[in-house]
């Protein structure tokens, strides 16, 4: 409250402490309850159930012994033509839920009875580009506010009681290819956003903007040779960076359309008071026309929350030319080793290995591959760099006798990768991180390219094809201290929705063909199966209302598979749209 005991915001702030007294209406989403979320069992108030992104619950009631009698207890729909990918992670407070919806869309919806009580559509301009559908993967909360990021590259704050505009800013120019698809999350009454456009050579970067008023406090590019920027008290000063010159790792002018898009948005550990935003591809795909490390790309980024600052940086495929982005969360997590705690990350990257990380400095603790075959690299060097094949490697088209195209090889993974967006958990019971996986090849091959603004910046062709017969997807309990898996579970349609871990020995998880599926932690048997009438590609969530554990999870088949999946496409073309979120619980003993 003191932030507010001035000027102002004083009047405000007054009328709504009385309105909540009189029960109209509650004062809000504060930094503590994010910071808290995990723990605090009667909302949902941060992506990831905690900064941390473990995508973990501390409740029990569901189990492995109850599970089976869940129930249904309302869908809502998302109505109208705009169906499409669902890729959400809905949040709940005070008995409502806010939950984004494709095309730039949120709902907020009473959570006991499944009604709407407000909807806003955000008016999208012709000539938007997501790259990978119209998808939304999640509002932020904090205050009155509701925030996210459009397909035009905005963020937006709404009311939390009206749906009504507060304050809205341009992150990216959407004509040269900027979007916002991610979660926003809020650290430190800062609303911290990433953005989209890998394909079509934007300047990745992270910002964070006052989250009260919309006003921008840092922005850190994440291609090296942008300088980023702090401001305070109305003075603007470089943030530094680590080895920051134009040139080092990039030839020529090619950095000044890099891509490192950070387009799934990051996460944040109070403990070592670091975000950890990862990076996608260097631009173009074609890497023979960038050779060098090209940092900041497919890397992991550790940011200093107050300034922008990179504290430091890990890269999963330096000079990549797979399109393996290196997005996939980072989450934090600790474990004993000698007697000691290890404040350990973990990612699991598009590339087919999975690292743990030192979250303090980014030191390599160890790596491997999550994924049955591994076609480009040999393995990780002592500094958990890839040991490259060279004769992997997409060609050169300037080899080729005409110039025009390059060897054609098969890789593996496939550029959707071991493992893409969709986030995994971890349990703090079982000590398991369960990744949401997938087997599949491609041929890609390398073509003569260059960048136009708003033009996708590629350079290379591809066919996405199955590996096996049977499956495409595969769940994996992995160990991240030996790096063995413990069980898997496989999916004949390729995996593209989150995963949720509880203390119930519970891990939920739904699949295109449009099952809520719940596993037993430990040995992944199946426990429970409900289908939601269109594919899952949207991230469970689980609360506690009126003493009852409530699951949510949104339902709408899309994203990037049915795009640019190639064979796999093909594969699942049967598999229908949708748009609605479904909420469950088990039924009262009393009633
Ligand atoms: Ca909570
Ligand atoms: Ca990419």
């Amino acid at each position: 409250m003191s932030k507010f005991a001035a000027g102002k915001g004083f009047a405000v702030t007054a009328l709504v402490a009385a309105m909540s007294f009189s029960g109209m209406t509650t004062a809000g989403v504060t930094d503590k309850d994010i910071i808290n979320d995990q723990a605090t069992t009667g909302d949902v108030v941060s992506n990831g159930l905690g900064l941390r992104g473990q995508r973990y619950s501390p409740l029990t009631s569901l189990n492995t012994e109850t599970v089976k009698d869940l129930k249904a207890v309302w869908s809502f729909s998302f109505g109208g033509e705009k169906q499409r990918g669902q890729e959400s992670q809905p949040m709940v407070k005070d008995g409502v839920m806010y939950v984004t919806a494709s095309y730039s869309r949120v709902f907020a919806i009473d959570v006991k009875t499944g009604e709407e009580l407000w909807q806003y559509d955000a008016r999208l301009p012709d000539g938007i580009m997501p790259c990978c559908d119209v998808i939304n993967r999640g509002v932020a909360l904090y205050g009155d506010l509701v925030i996210f990021g459009t397909l035009d590259a905005k963020l937006v704050a709404l009311n939390k009681d009206t749906g009504k505009v507060k304050w809205k800013k341009k992150v990216g120019d959407y004509k040269a290819g900027y979007s916002l698809t991610a979660a926003p999350i809020v650290v430190k009454g800062k609303v911290i956003t990433g953005v989209s456009g890998g394909e079509f050579g934007i300047v990745g970067k992270v910002e964070a903007y006052d989250a009260k008023t919309g006003k921008l406090a840092w922005t850190r590019p994440t291609v090296e040779g942008h300088m980023g920027y702090i401001w305070k008290d109305g003075k603007k000063t470089e943030n530094g960076i680590s080895g920051g010159k134009p040139g080092k790792t990039w030839p020529g002018d090619l950095w000044k359309t890099g891509g490192a898009a950070t387009w799934l948005g990051g996460t944040y550990d109070p403990d070592v008071d670091l975000l950890f935003f990862g990076t996608g591809n260097p631009a173009p795909w074609n890497s023979h026309l960038r050779p060098g490390d090209n940092l900041f790309s497919s890397s992991r980024l550790a940011i200093d929350p107050d300034t922008g600052k990179i504290v430091w940086h890990f890269q999963t495929t330096p000079n990549d030319g797979w399109d393996f982005d290196g997005v996939n969360e980072l989450i934090s997590f600790d474990y004993k080793s000698k007697g000691k705690t290890v404040k350990a990350a973990a990612t699991a990257d598009r590339n087919g290995f999975m690292y743990v990380l030192n979250r303090e400095n980014g030191d390599f603790i160890r790596g491997f591959p999550f994924v049955d075959e591994i076609s480009w690299a040999s393995g990780l060097d002592k500094n958990g760099r890839p040991i490259y094949i060279d004769s992997n490697r997409p060609g050169n088209p300037a080899d080729s006798k005409d110039g025009k195209k390059g060897k054609s090889i098969r890789a593996v993974p496939s550029f959707l990768g071991g493992k893409n967006w969709m986030p995994m958990a971890y349990s703090q019971d079982t000590g398991l991180f369960y990744v949401p996986s997938n087997e599949w090849a491609m041929d890609i091959w390398n073509e003569p390219v260059s960048y136009k603004k708003g033009a996708a910046y590629l350079g290379a062709g591809f066919t996405i094809k199955p590996m096996n017969d049977e499956y495409i997807g595969v769940l994996r309990a992995m160990d991240p201290k030996t790096g063995k898996e413990v069980w898997r579970y496989k999916n004949y349609a390729p995996l593209w929705g989150g995963v949720l871990a509880t203390a119930g020995n519970l891990v939920f998880m739904g699949n295109p063909e449009g099952y809520l599926m719940a596993f037993d932690a430990k040995s992944g048997e199946v426990k429970y199966k409900f289908n939601t009438g269109s594919g899952i590609v949207g991230s469970p969530i689980t609360w506690e209302m009126d003493g009852e554990q409530y699951i949510s999870v949104v339902s709408g088949w899309g994203g990037a598979v049915p795009l640019w999946g190639g064979e796999v496409a093909k594969r699942v073309k049967h598999l229908n749209q949708g748009g609605s979120v479904w909420t469950f619980k088990l039924p009262k003993e009393d009633s």
